[in-house]
């Protein structure tokens, strides 16, 4: 079986702040180096559960998506990295041919209290991510979008809260809550030496949980209604770009409606948004 781990950091056990996601932060290289470790684990975990094949995809946006370690990242996986990839953006490696999708080190969704950097795409341009109505996170574009090609989401891993979110939809999924959020950035957190064994069995419980068919893809399909909700109202780049682009409506200059066929388009329109600020660019 295939398996698709998406890595992101916000929920990587023993970081809890901005600073320590972030390049300009401190202790970033080691910082860097935990998020390697639970990714390693969720792959080790993987292959002890019967996976022939693992590809990692990075999901956390600094570095054009270039965080995990290459020198200390497990050499039986494959990675994909960089920015500017095809399809829905970071899910770009995930096909129907996996198996089951992994979520490792993933964060709460924007408007969460307490979450530890809970966000949805960009902390600095949300205010919130909406479909049809319903707040929803990266997990929930992950697991409609896994959904649409037949994969089933079996394991996340960071904070109760985004524990808690990805249940709520996909109740099956294990669950490795590595931290307890106290607020936005702090938490009681469980020492990455003795997480990374619990991201180790729960992803060997997934994957033979997985080959047992005990997962249900998501059956949600297109087209899809989102709502984003800005920080910044449009200025007049935004407004520029965005005239004349299928698919949106700056319904209020706070509030723009995005509307996709399918999850693919969906989640690259919604990620847009996030720079769309910039004059002259519509590629997205
Ligand atoms: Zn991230």
């Amino acid at each position: 079986m295939k398996v698709f781990i998406s890595v992101d950091m916000e929920g990587i056990s023993g970081l809890v702040r901005w600073p320590d996601v972030s390049p300009t932060g401190i202790d970033f290289e080691r910082n860097r180096q935990l998020m390697t470790q639970d990714a390693n684990a969720a792959i080790e975990g993987a292959f002890q559960g019967g996976a022939t094949e693992v590809v990692v995809e990075e999901n956390h946006g600094v570095e054009d998506l270039c965080v995990l370690r290459m020198d200390t990242i497990d050499e039986r996986c494959t990675v994909i990295r960089g920015a500017g990839r095809p399809g829905a953006t970071t899910m770009a490696g995930l096909d129907a041919d996996a198996g089951v999708v992994m979520l490792i080190g993933h964060h709460g969704r924007a408007g969460s209290y307490p979450g530890i950097m809970a966000h949805t795409i960009s902390y600095t341009a949300f205010k919130l991510v909406s479909l049809a109505g319903q707040p929803i996170g990266e997990p929930d574009f992950f697991a409609i979008r896994a959904g649409e090609l037949g994969v089933p989401v079996g394991l996340v891993s960071g904070d109760q809260i985004v524990a808690e979110q990805v249940q709520a939809r996909c109740p099956w999924a294990d669950t490795v809550i590595v931290k307890e959020a106290f607020g936005r950035e702090s938490g009681e957190v469980i020492p990455p030496v003795r997480a990374r064994p619990m991201i180790e069995e729960a992803a060997a419980r997934t994957v033979r949980r997985a080959l047992a068919g005990e997962y249900q893809p998501l059956d949600v399909r297109g087209p899809y209604e989102f709502e984003v909700q800005l920080r910044q109202p449009a200025g007049d780049a935004m407004r520029a770009n965005l005239d004349g682009l299928e698919g949106f409506d700056l319904a209020e200059d706070t509030r723009v409606v995005v509307t996709a066929p399918d999850m693919d388009l969906g989640f690259r329109r919604v990620a847009y948004l996030g720079y769309a600020n910039q004059p002259g660019v519509t590629k997205h």
